[in-house]
């Protein structure tokens, strides 16, 4: 049943519309003033808000601008008895999708709805298509570079585009980032599901542009059938939300993100356990410049771990004890304890795809970059009896022979350890399946 909230001080008014919706089988929500609106707005997350412009507490404007700066989704429609044109612009300007005037009727309300919410008369469940059901999880990379796309002669065989990896699992689309690689799935996905709608949650690591910047690209954003959630924690400046549209602001991109005719709904993440779907995702914030984390996915056919961006301490903090007025053994101590933590997230992952952008010698010029170094993961992913890992976020200088050199190396490093670990190089357009299996 699609809820509707209906913020409106005057009882009579509002006893009208209540009529209306509840008759179309609509759940109707209610608040008498801005502020109670708001709050009942957030908790509930309707598809729809009818608000009134002038009322006690928070005014229709202010209401629209709370409303639109956390709830994406939802469709909110301004009803106001005054007809000025400013009132209009400013309404739409603050967030509101639409603006009628009072008095209205239902045909009016329902052709809006129509076409605010085209889904919600017949209101399908998108249709998962028989590639979804399938069982391996399949996990197909689009992007693997860090910090900038080089597409060239040089990066050919690995590839140039950044961050974005495409988990299907337990009939979910989910998305490990929106680097440039983006595009490419964007298109992909357009030529399977044709006229069907998609379901899509994209996972989003932290804001740096390599992990975003292939958004605005991303093709299904543009087409309103699609429903796309986009999670991720808040930045360390600014609100997931803000940082995503700042993005895509004038002077940047033509078009702004409430342009965007899909069903996005950005996210903050809070907890650091949650579902999506029946896939349940693990979160733990990486050690990189500003609010960044990795997800752990369990899927019914094994678990994968993404951690595109993270530095390990043990040089770091020794480097910095000194600065930080912390002797050699504390610093040690804080490093060893920060690795056990990572070692559990990671402790029997069948894959992990990790941040190996540096060799030890590039490394050591780079301490505070928050970056890792091969021999670093290697020897991590051997303590938490991974299954098979993928050096990933590729350094921009590093051509395919390098890559090639980083694996041997890593190889070489696994076959001293006397330990069994898979190990090889993310590659755009590479795929891996993991063997269904009962989750434990
Ligand atoms: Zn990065
Ligand atoms: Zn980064």
């Amino acid at each position: 049943m699609p809820r509707v909230l209906i913020i409106e001080d005057d009882a009579e008014n509002r006893r009208v519309l209540v009529e209306l919706f509840t008759r179309e089988d609509w759940k109707v929500l209610q608040a008498n003033d801005g502020d109670a609106g708001v709050e009942l707005a957030l908790r509930n997350r309707p598809e729809l808000i009818l608000c009134d412009l002038l009322m006690p507490k928070s005014n229709g404007f202010e209401v629209c601008r709370s409303i639109r700066a956390q709830l994406q989704p939802t469709k909110i429609i301004v009803v106001s008895g005054r007809d000025y044109a400013v009132d209009r612009t400013s309404a739409l300007e603050a967030g509101a999708d639409e603006y009628l005037l009072k008095p209205i009727t239902w045909e009016l309300l329902s052709s809006t709805i129509d076409r605010l919410l085209p889904e919600i008369p017949h209101r399908p469940e998108p249709k998962s298509v028989p590639e979804h059901e399938s069982v391996p999880a399949r996990i197909r990379l689009w992007g693997v570079r860090g910090s900038i796309p080089v597409p060239g002669k040089s990066t050919v065989r690995y590839g140039g585009n950044t961050s974005c990896v495409e988990v299907r699992a337990d009939g979910e689309i989910i998305i490990l980032d929106a680097g440039t690689g983006i595009r490419l799935l964007g298109l992909a996905l357009d030529k399977e599901f044709g006229p069907r709608s998609m379901k899509l949650t994209l996972l989003i690591s932290h804001t740096h542009w390599d992990h975003i910047q292939g958004l605005p690209f991303f093709s299904p954003v543009y087409n309103q059938k699609n429903l796309i959630r986009v999670l991720g924690y808040e930045g360390a400046r600014a609100g997931l939300a803000k940082i995503l549209a700042s993005q895509m602001e004038t002077p940047f991109f033509p078009v702004s993100l409430r342009q965007l005719p899909s069903h996005l709904a950005i996210e903050e993440l809070k907890d650091m356990e949650f579902q999506v779907g029946n896939v349940e995702v693990r979160s733990k914030f990486a050690n990189h410049p500003g609010i960044c984390a990795g997800y752990r996915l369990a899927t019914s056919s094994g678990s994968i771990a993404y951690f595109p961006d993270n530095e390990p301490y043990e040089q770091l903090k020794l480097l910095l004890a000194s600065r930080d007025g912390i002797s050699e053994h504390e610093a040690r101590h804080f490093a060893a304890a920060e690795r056990t933590k990572m070692v559990e997230f990671l402790q029997g992952c069948d894959l992990a795809i990790m941040d190996t952008q540096y060799t030890d010698e590039e490394y050591a010029k780079h301490v505070g970059w928050g970056h890792s170094s091969v021999d670093s993961v290697v020897s991590l992913a051997l303590d938490a009896n991974v299954g098979k890992l993928l050096l990933f976020h590729h350094d921009p200088n590093h051509d395919d022979q390098m890559i090639d050199k980083m694996v041997e190396h890593a190889r070489a490093l696994v076959a001293k350890s006397g330990k069994t670990l898979e190990v090889d190089a993310a590659r755009e357009g590479a795929e891996i399946l993991l063997e269904a299996k009962v989750a434990a």
